[in-house]
């Protein structure tokens, strides 16, 4: 009868403080998530061509490519090859789904310019273990060769490449630029730090790539807008937004909210989500499965049409 009393005195303590830390920090990160986006970008450059291929994402279209919840993406951008993301590889696979994905799809990891880390969460490092040690990785086997440029918005270290914290906006190569990482409170995952990336596309406009969104798309948009005067014509990835969850999709439903337990993310956030977006007069929007649901899917698609996509392993998306 004690124990029993002294267990529910320490588990309510322990909600007490989530929601300490959550009320409290969140009111930090609210107020300064702009202050972070003061410096311009003068001049990003340009590229003809834009392929970007997801090599990890929740959904596939055939056999023979595998799907896992998480992110990485190839861009393609004129001569420039980057890696969005690493993926999840939650089984610590020597031969992780990115790697297999790679390999059938016909692409050399090891000739990659860089890699650009969109937030230390486990989906887009490469697992758990790497978050946790604040690193990443392509798969268990060291596929990184030394010195390759590794973008990261959050302090993180890795054996064999050359991390790179974003502190502010950043060219990383003709076109292409990492934006401030954006900062949001997530209840029970706690404060994260997103940055995403952008290619600036000749005779089209601004390809805004986004890992998991956590920052809410308003809020990279605006970033974006204060960043630079190229307007917005895509957006591509993650944006969180796993409405009507059901068991496939509860983990990022829960761990990955930025709301009180009792607000989950719902039809609203995707009606704003649509609108921010809508009003930059978009050309494509594609729309990660790995943290959005298939009643999201269905919403954007009402709404964008023909300009809608969902990504799926090997289906390349061509901006030219
Ligand atoms: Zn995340
Ligand atoms: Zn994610």
């Amino acid at each position: 009868m004690v124990w029993a009393k002294v267990g529910t005195g320490a588990a309510l303590a322990a909600a007490a403080g989530l929601a300490a830390r959550y009320a409290v920090q969140r009111e930090r990160l609210e107020r300064s998530w702009l202050h972070r986006v003061d410096q311009k970008l003068s001049a990003i450059g340009e590229v003809e061509h834009l392929s970007i291929l997801p090599l990890v994402e929740r959904l596939v279209p055939d056999v023979g490519l595998d799907g896992e919840p998480g992110v990485s993406y190839l861009i393609r951008a004129d001569d420039t090859t980057l890696l969005f993301d690493a993926g999840l590889n939650s089984s610590g696979k020597a031969r992780s789904a990115l790697v297999r994905n790679a390999e059938n799809l016909g692409i050399d990891l090891r000739s990659l310019d860089g890699v650009v880390i969109s937030h230390l969460h486990a989906d887009h490092v490469g697992g758990t273990m790497n978050m946790l040690r604040r690193t990443f990785s392509l798969s268990a086997d060291a596929l990184e060769p030394r010195g390759l440029p590794g973008y990261v918005p959050a302090p993180m270290r890795h054996e064999r490449a050359a991390v790179e914290l974003t502190t502010g906006p950043r060219v990383i190569a003709p076109g292409v630029a990492v934006l401030p990482p954006l900062p949001r409170m997530l209840f029970w995952a706690g404060p994260v730090a997103e940055q995403a990336l952008v290619v600036n596309v000749r005779g089209f406009g601004m390809v805004l790539v986004s890992g998991c969104g956590h920052p809410g798309i308003e809020r990279m948009l605006a970033a974006t807008e204060v960043v630079l005067d190229v307007p917005i014509r895509a957006v591509v990835g993650g944006l969180h937004l796993p409405v009507h969850p059901g068991a496939a999709y509860l983990v990022q439903a829960i761990l990955g909210s930025p709301h009180w337990p009792w607000r989950p993310i719902g039809e609203q956030d995707v009606a704003e989500a649509i609108d921010a977006i809508r009003t930059r007069g978009p050309r494509m929007i594609a729309v990660s499965g790995h943290d959005s649901t298939p009643w999201t899917f269905g919403a954007f698609e009402r709404a964008f049409g023909e300009l809608y996509r969902t990504l799926r392993v090997g289906e390349e998306l061509v901006v030219a």
